[in-house]
């Protein structure tokens, strides 16, 4: 078995073994962290049968006394960041927010939270910006990852969870249709509970790529990027023209499937293999696996959200589970794989523009009144719904824009779609504040860096990608000089005229405000207590506060969350990428995530294992393509698109589409793939078109017109 050690502090706690949970991604993997020596922590999967760790879990300790780790605050002093006191940092933060409100009022001031908050962090980060800044502008990273998927299933379902049934019930599966999602590299454990549908012929992968996960298929769709709505219709229409829909199912349990069907009708096999590349015979044959499986599943991820048409996009996935009659039954469905660690409960307490606990409306009076009681504050201080994530980015420091931003949890720099346009909003700010572990990309450009305490060092609740609450425990004291992200909140609301208790710093405290707050809502964690959890207890929400309540491991079962209890088809119909190739720009670039890195890689780049196997960034291409570019494998590229270029190293690939070149997104400077990505919004759920946009490719010497 292999210890990932890191150097901790001399003074740091050595106790005994503690269970606890990855830090990295949704799937939110179990790990035993044991004391090994003063100055290393072991790590041992728990639960070595459903995929045990990944490469990131298994080193995800190094990171803890890694030297790249922040201890004292910073604070810019002309153009350096120079040490100083928590007194000294927060006194000036304090101060600057008060004076900038005072000048332009709340919403000149912004937050910007992320994905891998836990519950309590994205709860009382939330009420800190409504109530201590009483600001609207507060908006978080998940909104880049799984707001699309969440659109969609609301539509749908009138609820949404990410998968609404418990992971385990995938290993019965005959059929599992993969749309957009790599497992085997984002998230390798999960592949253990796609075996049966392995072993049986029955897992379908949709990817322009022939990645990992797609080798392992029985069937690979490669549409050309942007195309995957019209392959979802086509699926559809085969699924209809064959005879294979559950005509009863959609009697019984939808509406809208004569509406969703006009266009679908358009879009018939041949059609869309002329759009997409992908042959018709295939699309029936997909349809045909999913409707004969007696066990099938439609499961969509980042590659089927991340367009200007990704509410769509994944609603002509839902239609076509749908019509199948997949969701809400035993040993079937429709479900998104959230992607960060708390993807699920980071979009469900606060944190994001137009939403309060426990997945309530900002604009619903009624969630307004209840969430103000549990505050203690009238609901007419609470601000209305905000901008969304790249709206808010993209208004930094303009004349009616935010002239500061707090971030706390998420590095934009490299994260945010049209990168270079978002460190030049950030420059342009009069107070950048950043809380985070190390110095990443964001906190470079801050005015004052907060050093914060980091996974194994504290305790909290991660909702996984079931709907799961979960216990992170503290293995370790953190090094001397750090603090809990709640401790930072907390400092700067009492500073900013708050009363202290109405910022605890204790996260089980906060927890128990969170299940007053979320008490009745969608997203109800009224019933989940932290010694519940500590004994051992699966609870999936909704857990209303009711004696004996076991939580919901699978919703719909008997209705969809919509009054009427039927699900909805979406009347979606393909458009295309908004930014398609052109004779300037001939190619589609996509990005993704390899095994080795975790989203900007902040943290992953920083750990020497992971670094050493992939250093850089790198651009797959087919080999034809690079040829054609004067390129070989091994040279340096220049990706080149409308709103910048970026550095890579070239990896012939032969499997690659000749139209398609790939980028990993986890690195920094002039490797970024967001220096080229589009930030056209989805006009539903305003995420950006992370996953298509037009380019060329060049050497990476030759100079480029812009
Ligand atoms: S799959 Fe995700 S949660 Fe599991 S070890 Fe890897 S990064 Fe961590």
């Amino acid at each position: 078995m292999r210890a990932a050690t890191s150097t901790r502090p001399a003074d740091a706690a050595v106790g005994a073994a503690v269970d606890t949970h990855c830090p990295y991604c949704a799937l939110q993997c179990g790990m035993t962290l044991s004391p090994a020596g003063r100055t290393s922590v072991r790590v041992r999967p728990r639960d070595p049968s459903a995929g045990g760790l990944c490469q990131k879990g298994w080193t995800a300790a190094a990171l803890l006394g890694s030297p790249a780790r922040l201890t004292t605050p910073l604070l810019r002093n002309g153009g350096t960041l120079r040490p100083a006191s928590w007194d000294e940092a927060l006194g000036l933060v304090a101060r600057r927010i008060k004076e900038i409100v005072a000048e332009r009022g709340p919403d000149a001031v912004a937050v910007f939270g992320g994905g891998g908050l836990t519950n309590e962090k994205a709860y009382l980060l939330g009420k800190f910006a409504r109530v201590a800044l009483g600001t609207s502008q507060v908006d978080y990273n998940g909104r880049f990852c799984m707001s699309s998927a969440a659109a969609a299933a609301h539509r749908a379902f009138g609820l949404d969870r990410g998968l609404p049934f418990p992971l385990a019930d995938l290993d019965g599966a005959d059929a599992v249709l993969l749309a957009g999602a790599n497992p085997a590299e984002t998230m390798p454990p999960f592949l253990s509970h796609l075996r049966r549908a392995m072993d049986a012929g029955g897992l379908i992968v949709v990817d322009p790529r022939r990645t990992p996960t797609a080798e392992r298929a029985a069937l690979h769709l490669a549409p050309a990027p942007g195309t995957d709505l019209a392959l979802a219709l086509g699926i559809l229409h085969a699924a209809v023209a064959d005879g294979r829909v559950d005509h009863a199912y959609v009697g019984d349990r939808t509406t809208g499937f004569e509406e969703a069907w006009r266009p679908a009708a358009a879009w018939w096999p041949e059609r869309v293999e002329r759009v997409t590349g992908v042959a018709a015979a295939d699309q029936r044959r997909a349809a045909a696996i999913l409707a004969e499986a007696a066990s099938a599943y439609v499961l969509t991820a980042r590659g089927a959200e991340q367009h200007a048409t990704g509410v769509d996009t994944v609603g002509a996935w839902i239609n076509l589970a749908l019509a199948l009659g997949l969701p809400g039954r035993l040993g079937s469905g429709w479900g998104c794989l959230t992607g960060q660690g708390n993807g699920q409960g980071g979009r469900e307490h606060g944190q994001k523009a137009d939403q309060l606990p426990g997945y309530r409306r900002i604009d619903d009076p009624a969630a307004r009144a209840h969430v103000a009681r549990v505050w203690g504050v009238e609901p007419s201080v609470l601000p209305g719904p905000g901008r969304s994530a790249f709206e808010l980015l993209d208004a930094l420091g303009t004349s009616g824009g935010p002239s500061a931003l707090l971030v706390f949890g998420s590095n934009p720099v490299v994260s945010a779609p049209h990168s270079a346009r978002v460190a030049d909003r950030l420059a342009a700010l009069d107070l950048l504040v950043v809380s985070d572990i190390v110095l990443s990309e964001t906190a470079r450009a801050a005015d004052a860096v907060l050093p914060i305490t980091q996974w194994a060092e504290e305790d909290g609740t991660l909702t996984n990608l079931e709907g799961r609450v979960l216990l992170r425990r503290r293995a370790l004291a953190p090094p001397p000089g750090v603090r809990t992200d709640l401790e930072v909140l907390h400092d700067l609301a009492v500073r900013l005229g708050q009363p202290p208790e109405r910022f605890p710093t204790d996260p089980e405290t906060v927890f128990t405000e969170l299940r007053a707050a979320s008490e009745g809502g969608p997203a109800d964690y009224s019933g989940v207590t932290w010694d519940r959890l500590r004994a051992g207890e699966r609870l999936h929400w909704p857990v209303p506060r009711q004696p004996g309540h076991q939580g919901t491991p699978r919703l719909f079962l008997d209705r969809f969350a919509h009054p009427d209890g039927r699900a909805r088809f979406a009347v979606v119909d393909h458009t295309g990428p908004a930014e398609p190739p052109d004779e300037e720009f001939p190619l589609y670039a996509i990005t993704g995530r390899v095994l080795q890195h975790y989203q900007s890689g902040a943290q992953t780049r920083r750990v020497e294992e992971l670094r050493a196997a992939v250093p850089e960034a790198y651009v797959e291409v087919h080999p034809d393509t690079a040829r054609r570019a004067g390129l070989r494998d091994g040279a340096a590229a220049a990706v080149v698109g409308r709103r910048g270029r970026v550095l890579a190293t070239v990896r012939c690939v032969p499997s690659m589409r000749p139209d398609v070149v790939f980028l990993p997104f986890h690195f920094p400077g002039a490797q970024r793939a967001n220096l080229v990505t589009n930030p056209a919004l989805d006009p539903v759920s305003r995420m950006p078109e992370f996953k298509v946009c037009a380019v060329r490719l060049s050497a990476a010497g030759e100079r480029e017109a812009q």
